[in-house]
């Protein structure tokens, strides 16, 4: 059974110029502005137009795919020069390439300098099997489609092309191109290991159990949840499970990572480019005069309505988010440092709060929440070294889910979770850098019904510490990984499938979990 499309394009792996050559078109039309008339060194120009045609705007193509200025003149005060390309020496590298020898050669002969660009104008040329809808992207002045191949018209200057913003549009564009014809986001799915199958005694749901016996209630606010004594004593058990089987014998040391982030730590760790639509956002007032406030609290005192759309006016943009994946905010305390070899592997965790997720539709119990507790593990090394943890993790996760939990359960590898967050999709190697996602079977849901992700382990490659520039000693490439252990989704996966009665759960936990409290009782 397989819960998750499958997908066989691979963004991760997709070399360069691979299969059938695709025909990327790039046309510049711009002109480099003179310091004097530049008419009388049109032939040194030209000269040398002919010469880049043949050396600096082909290095590093393909034989024959280089840049090639297709026409130029000299008019006055303007050299203006038509560019086009394919995707390897782009239209506006090209460009750059020919800008300082070219003002070298103007210096020395005539004393005239290049003051700067004008565009007059630069277009891509994209083949696509379908038209994309209508989108805003900043430079893209015109998008339009025929007969197989999407045209933009870039609105871009000078300072824009240096700092290779054509480049990003380029892989927006084909980023959503292959989304559109692979009809969306498509997970990747593998399973690596499944535990045999289980008789379960219990087939309800959960949360709804669980709300039954007193265990917890319904938050105030959207897929949140108030544990009462009887759920919360569960959770510290599994927690303590962790801590005893896990990070303790593993020697991984607690600490206590912020959890509102910041647009530079999600900057940094890739998820600005996708979490969007998942992130509960954080404003901060304009100010905290209380004059500023007073209107507001007076509108509440005599209303008794809180006035949201003047709270709108009165609040500064959002500086970031709650937290969504828990590691990126530890990254700022490894950010920029150096760190002495022996020091790794470092071995850390956090469990001191909660993540946010906006979710979609149907909040599912306590399977699906926008506020959850989480155990996020997180380690640094080399690759060697971040490997070998991992594995040990998975070690230890095994004997807890089927010696402690005994849990009907399996692993998959999955589109690596920093990808999935950045909305891409694909797969690594498998022994490499990637996700590997814990799931159980739930009852309740049947036989064909999908599986429920409980926790991960994921090896990230150097994506972190390169991100936030942290360093060995040694000068060895850093490798990092995180293993988020999610309480809602283990009591969700163990308590459908053993129930709430002692009685049914396997012994080692039972004699961990000790007394049920009492839970506060109602009329
Ligand atoms: P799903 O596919 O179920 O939405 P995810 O792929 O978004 O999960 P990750 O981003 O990999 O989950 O988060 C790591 C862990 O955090 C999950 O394995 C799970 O234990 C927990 N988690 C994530 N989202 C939620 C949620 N909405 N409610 C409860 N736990 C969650
Ligand atoms: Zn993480
Ligand atoms: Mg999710």
């Amino acid at each position: 059974m397989e819960a998750k499309k499958r997908d066989e394009c691979c963004p991760a792996e997709k070399p360069e110029g691979a299969g059938i050559a695709i025909e990327f078109k790039f046309r510049l039309e711009c002109s480099l502005k003179t310091s004097a008339d530049a008419s009388k060194a049109t032939e040194i120009v030209g000269a040398y137009i002919e010469e880049a045609n043949k050396t600096i705007l082909t290095k590093g193509a393909p034989e024959g795919q280089g840049a090639k200025v297709t026409a130029w003149s000299v008019e006055g005060d303007r050299i203006k020069l038509i560019i086009e390309s394919g995707r390897h020496v782009r239209v506006h590298d090209a460009l750059l390439r020919m800008r300082k020898p070219l003002a070298g050669k103007l210096g020395q002969e005539f004393k005239i300098g290049i003051r700067g660009v004008e565009v007059g104008s630069y277009t891509i040329e994209v083949p696509s099997e379908k038209e994309l809808p209508p989108m805003k992207i900043p430079y893209v002045a015109e998008m339009s489609y025929a007969q197989g191949i999407l045209k933009l018209v870039l609105d871009v200057d000078e300072s824009a092309m240096s700092n290779r913003v054509p480049d990003r549009i380029l892989s927006l564009m084909e980023d959503k191109i292959e989304q559109h014809s692979y009809g969306g986001k498509t997970e990747h799915w593998n399973v690596l290991w499944q535990s045999g199958k289980k008789e379960h005694k219990f087939t309800e749901d959960p949360t709804k159990a669980m709300m039954e016996a007193g265990w917890l209630k319904r938050g105030a606010s959207r897929g949140q949840w108030i544990h009462g004594p009887q759920s919360t004593k569960m959770f510290r058990t599994f927690e303590r499970i962790v801590l005893e089987e896990l990070l303790g014998p593993l020697g991984y040391r607690e600490m206590i990572f912020p959890k509102l982030v910041p647009w530079e730590v999600w900057q940094k760790s890739g998820h600005a480019k996708g979490v969007y639509p998942e992130i509960y956002y954080v404003c901060p007032p304009k100010t905290r005069d209380p004059e500023f406030w007073e209107e507001v609290i007076d509108h509440y005192k005599v209303t008794l309505e809180v006035p949201t759309s003047l709270i709108k006016e009165k609040i500064g943009d959002p500086i970031g988010g709650m937290c969504y994946a828990q590691c990126p905010p530890f990254w700022t305390y490894l950010q920029g440092e150096t760190i002495p070899t022996d020091e790794f592997p470092v071995k850390v965790f956090d469990r001191s709060g909660t993540s946010h997720r906006y979710e979609s539709g149907g909040i599912h119990g306590m399977e699906r929440v926008d506020e959850f507790h989480r155990i996020e593990i997180v380690w640094v090394g080399t690759k060697e070294q971040v490997i070998k943890a991992a594995n040990e993790l998975h070690d230890r996760y095994m004997h807890i889910f089927n010696e402690i939990l005994d849990l009907e359960w399996r692993k998959a590898w999955v589109t690596p979770w920093f990808m999935a967050q950045e909305g891409l999709t694909g797969v690594a190697k498998q022994t490499e850098a990637g996700t590997t996602d814990y799931e159980a079977f739930l009852p309740y849901r049947g036989e064909d019904a999908e599986w429920l992700e409980f926790q991960n382990v994921s090896v990230n490659g150097n994506k972190y510490p390169s991100g936030f520039n942290v360093k060995c000693q040694s000068g060895e490439e850093l490798w990092s990984g995180c293993s988020g252990v999610g309480l809602e989704r283990w009591a969700s996966a163990f308590f459908a499938q053993k129930g709430l009665d002692p009685a049914n759960w396997p012994e080692e936990f039972r004699k961990r979990a000790g007394e049920i409290p009492e839970g506060i009782r109602f009329l």
